[in-house]
Order: structure tokens, then sequence, then C-alpha cells
């Protein structure tokens, strides 16, 4: 896997020199292991260690805690699902899926809760999120989201209309036409918050072990380089990775989302730009743009556009696309022109997970002792909070509330064999792109988005 080859804003501001654990010593036995030491693998071993302190809980990390998406991310805390709602709806009802999303808005003040409760400076503000309409043809789609939405049963206190005035006020960027704002969101430093973690959980008696690759998960345990892990229960945590292991290759394809940072800026800037409650910004074009204000006043900006590469490769060399750097760099300015010659100081990225239906799921195999979440596309930092209360629920043989939500133990079909994967997601990634330049050119919304949206999402 080796080391990422751009270091993210993230790793680069801790304010301290993250720990550093050692590898696994040799054969053991635990109650629990969990793969991966990450949002997912970290937030499974909390609940679950403050549920039972008597269980012995083992977390294997293949590089260093937060190495992947989850020190990686746009900081986005949102209540953002992404399984299409019509599926969801479709395997359950309007009102599971409701259930769900209303699930996800507790889950983003959950883990501010966890945040105070448990000291971690992972520079958590809720501000919510603005969805800028720049066109007429996002004002269409946008409002139209907005009905859905109320039709589905969210409010407007869920999520509203801004007018010009008021989505400018939030943030002003140029072509701005109207907006959205839902609350349910908050701003995060990701690699504050992983670190934060893995020390609470190791205060609870948790063992976490680095530069411990897991080979393959077998029923009730896995096997390293140094030998074989016994456990009652495995949780593969491992998000796009689980593409490189026996069993879960065609699972997730590994997508990759890039990333690109400012300087800090003045505060001259800062009046002319706006976001002062630092809510998280993107806009209604059709290849996805996310960015947030970080705590230290720099613009942390990314979006998707990078290849898919063949074989569900993933590659440290794939985290850097010189290509992607620019255009998010060119992006932000075109939206931003308050930042005029700013420096850019840092690009990085890295692989989310997609399954093929675009769902999310979490859940528990009793009879192999195999318990997994996973596929949460570009919206993991708030939905691995709530995987990981159920995770636990799960382990523990709990009926609760979570352990009936709609994504628990749905199980996705397998992605399509190369080259057809490979054929498949980048002829979708070339079709998000064609899409926002035909509604440059045509001024309506595209038709190609509406008819590409059903094979994309399977
Ligand atoms: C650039 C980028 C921006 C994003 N922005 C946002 C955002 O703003 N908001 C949002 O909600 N989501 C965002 N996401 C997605 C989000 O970060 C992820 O969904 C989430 O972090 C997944 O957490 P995880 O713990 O499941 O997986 P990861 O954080 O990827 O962790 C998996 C861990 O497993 C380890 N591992 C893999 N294989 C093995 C093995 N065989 N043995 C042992 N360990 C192994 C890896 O080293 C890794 O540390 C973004 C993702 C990227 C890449």
């Amino acid at each position: 896997m080796g080391r990422p080859l751009s270091t993210s804003l993230w790793h680069d501001t801790l304010g301290e020199a993250p720990t550093s654990r050692a590898p696994l010593p040799g054969p053991a036995s635990y109650d629990v292991v969990v793969v991966g030491a990450g949002f997912t693998g970290l937030w499974t071993a909390y609940y679950l260690s403050i549920a039972d302190p008597t269980l012995r809980i083992a977390v294997l990390e293949a590089e260093t805690v937060g190495f992947g998406a989850s020190g990686r991310n746009g900081g986005w805390c949102s209540a953002l699902f992404p399984t299409p709602w019509g599926k969801l709806a479709a395997a359950s009802s309007q009102t599971e899926a409701l259930r769900l999303h209303r699930a996800m808005a507790d889950t983003v003040v959950e883990v501010g809760r966890v945040v105070d409760a448990e000291g971690i400076g992972a520079d958590y503000q809720r501000g919510g999120t603005l969805t800028l309409a720049r066109s007429r043809p996002q004002v269409v789609r946008l409002r139209e989201e907005l009905s859905d939405s109320h039709a589905h049963g969210f409010t407007e206190d869920d999520v509203r209309w801004l007018d010009e005035s008021e989505a400018r006020q939030g943030l002003a960027a140029t072509g701005v036409l109207g907006g959205l704002f839902t609350p349910h969101c908050a701003a995060i430093h990701p690699a504050k918050l992983v670190g934060g973690l893995a020390a609470a959980v190791e205060k609870r008696g948790v063992r976490i072990f680095e530069q411990t690759r897991v080979r393959s998960i077998q029923t009730r345990g896995v096997v390293t380089d140094v030998g074989r892990v016994d456990a009652e229960v495995v949780v593969r945590a491992t998000e796009a990775w689980a593409s490189q292991l026996p069993g879960s290759r065609r699972a997730v394809a590994p997508v990759y989302s890039l990333m690109v940072a400012t300087e800090p800026l003045s505060d001259s800037t800062w009046a002319e730009i706006g976001l002062d409650r630092r809510s998280t910004f993107t806009d209604g074009r059709h290849v996805i743009i996310y960015g947030q204000r970080t705590a230290d006043g720099r613009l942390a900006f990314g979006g998707r556009g990078a290849p898919y590469h063949l074989g569900s490769r993933i590659r440290p060399g794939f985290d850097s696309e010189p290509r992607v750097f620019g255009k998010l760099r060119q992006t932000l300015v075109e939206l931003l022109p308050q930042l005029g010659d700013v420096t850019f100081t840092h690009a990085w990225g890295g692989p989310l997970g997609i399954a093929r239906d675009w769902a999310a799921s979490v859940g528990l195999d009793r009879a192999s002792g195999h318990a997994w979440a996973g596929g949460y596309v570009g919206d993991g930092v708030g939905t691995t909070n709530l995987a990981g209360r159920t995770l636990t629920d799960l382990i523990l043989r709990r009926e609760t509330e979570l352990t009936t939500l709609p994504w628990v133990n749905h199980h996705s079909p397998a992605w399509e064999p190369e080259p057809f994967r490979w054929l498949g997601i980048n002829a979708g990634l070339q079709a998000m792109r064609t899409a926002d330049a035909e509604e440059r050119l045509l001024g309506r919304p595209s038709l190609i988005a509406r008819a590409m949206s059903p094979l994309i999402h399977g």
C-alpha cells in the first residue's frame, strides 16, 4: 500500500506528531477483531468498549490510524446518506427511509456530543451546508430536490430555499441565483477526529496494532503475516480496500476523490467571502464539488473526476492527479474570485468505496462471525458513526431502533467483472462531465444525467 505521495492538509495541521503504535507481535485471540483503523473501525470499537468493558477488542491496521479516507476527507460530517431515496423506500417504505434519514441527522449531533465528552479537539462546528444554485438548470434541479424532500417528510427546518441575497450572504460566490440550506452538517478536522477517537478507545482498553495487514478474513478469525487471530466476531472496516481482500473483491469499487487547500486567508478576504459559521458548501453541478472553511481560516476544497483504475487497483500514485488538482484550483477561483492569487499549499486525495447499487450497508452474519459496514460513497464521515453504533447493537444481540433501520443486512450486488467495471464507472464519470457541459450550453436540466442515473445506480 505504501505512504500517500501527497500529504493532506489535515495530517500537516495536527498540531502534534501522531502517536505511532507497534504491530501485532504474533498469533492471538480476542472477542472482537476490527480490520481497519478509520472511522468505521474506531467508532465500532468506541461504542463496543463502552457497552461492554469486559470485551477484548483489537483493531488491526495495515498502515497507521486514519491512513484511509477517514484521515483525508473533506470534513463534512453531514446527514447525507448515499443510497438513492427511491431505492431505500422501495426496499423498505417511505417511513423507514425517513427514519434512517432522521437517524443520520441525529448522528451529526451525536458526533458533536462525543467530541465534547472525550475532549477531542476536532474543530467541530455545526454550521450546516449551503448548496448554491449557480445557473438556471441548477435552480430547477435544486427546487425539484427541495419539493421531493418535503414530499418525503422533511420540513423547512431540515432543508429550505435561500433566495439570491440570502445565498450570497452565506457565500459570496459568482453567479449565485439562490440555493438550499440544511442545518444538518458540521465541519470537522478529520485527522484530529480519527486520532482523538483512537486515543479514546485505547483509554478503554482496546488494542490498536499498526503496520498489521490482514491477508484474509475467515470464519471466526483473520490471517496476518505473523499468524492467525481468532475472534468471535470480525468487523471488516476497510471501505475502498475491501476490493483488495479475498472474498470481497467486487463488493465496492475504489473511486478517488481529490482535494486542494489554500493558505490561511486574511480576515478581510473572509469578510468578502462569508461562511461566517463555517457552513460547508457545494453547488448544483453534476461532478460533485465540496468545500469547507477550516478552523485555521483556509479553504479546503475537493471534487470527484479522477479516473477509476482497471482491476480496482489502489496505489499511492493515484492520490495525486495534477490535472484534477489544477481543475480544482481553477474551479475554486472561478467560484470565489476574491481569492485572487492566493497560494495553494496542499493537494491530496484518496479512495472511497462505492457499492454497485450505491447503497451503504452494515451487517453481521452470525454463522461466520463476519460483520461489515461500508459503501458510503462520499458520505462516510457521519454514516460511520451510525455504523459503529449499529454494529455494537448487532454484535451484542440487542434489538434496537438502529438494528431495524433499512440499511442493516442489505446485500449489494457484486460489481461487474473487468473490463466492464472499468468501462461502466469511467463512462459514468464522463457522463456527469458531459451533463454539466450540456446544461451550460442548453440552459436546461441535463437529459444525459436523467437517462444515466438508473444505469449508474444499478
Ligand atoms: C478525498 C475524500 C474526501 C471525502 N470527503 C468526505 C466528506 O467531506 N464527508 C463525508 O461524509 N465523506 C467524505 N469522504 C468519504 C469518507 O471519508 C469515507 O466514507 C470514510 O472515511 C470511510 O471510513 P472507513 O473507516 O470505513 O474507511 P477508511 O477511512 O478508508 O479506513 C479503512 C482503513 O482500513 C485499512 N485497511 C485496508 N485494508 C486493510 C487490511 N487488509 N488489513 C488491515 N487494515 C486494512 C486502511 O489502511 C484504512 O486505514 C471522502 C473521501 C475522500 C477520499
